[in-house]
């Protein structure tokens, strides 16, 4: 669905349905972003549990705290939180549907998406300047935000991987308004 700036406003509906065009997404659902969870452990996580802490710019410590992304979701009135389905770029995904949301005329349009960066086969953490601004975005967890709580108030399915022949479920989310 191509929609250009300045036409009328989309329809909860449309915006999953634009989501849903995308051939990586298997469902979306709009929710309130006063709906999605931010929490301070989620942060500890990062920095004692993830090897990518500190290793790109788009991570810890140089993505938004829980209370700055706190700040960032309260100055939105909706959100699409995308269910992805397996082995897709979640942060492709985000980036790509941002940009049609904001071509469609929604200028605050961010998306978010799961993981680390890749982009760069090293990451110039020392200068403090990511390569490739225009598509690389932070993941949820790395702004704090609690996605299992956030998933699981949506209606969406997610549990604790134990094994890797679980297939994980992934999760992006773009604020919209
Ligand atoms: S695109 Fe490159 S420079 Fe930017 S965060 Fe990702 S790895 Fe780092």
């Amino acid at each position: 669905m191509k929609r250009k700036a300045n036409q009328t406003k989309l329809s909860n509906k449309e915006l999953c349905e634009l989501a849903k065009s995308n051939s990586g997404v298997s469902d979306a659902r709009i929710i309130s972003p006063s709906e999605v969870v931010t929490a301070a452990w989620v942060r500890l996580k990062c920095q004692f549990g993830c090897d990518g802490f500190g290793q790109c710019l788009v991570c810890p410590p140089f993505a938004p705290t829980p209370e700055q992304m706190r700040n960032v979701l309260d100055d939105y009135h909706r959100a699409i939180l995308l269910h992805c389905r397996p082995g897709v770029d979640v942060k492709a995904i985000a980036a790509e549907l941002e940009r049609e949301i904001f071509l469609a005329g929604y200028w605050k349009a961010f998306g978010l998406g799961a993981g680390s960066c890749y982009f760069c086969r090293q990451c110039p953490v020392e200068e403090k300047q990511c390569r490739h601004a225009d598509r690389a975005r932070p993941s949820m967890e790395g702004c704090g935000i609690d996605v299992f709580s956030t998933v699981k108030k949506a209606g969406f399915p997610i549990e604790v991987v134990r094994t890797t022949r679980q297939c994980p479920n992934y999760y992006g989310l773009i604020l919209v308004d």
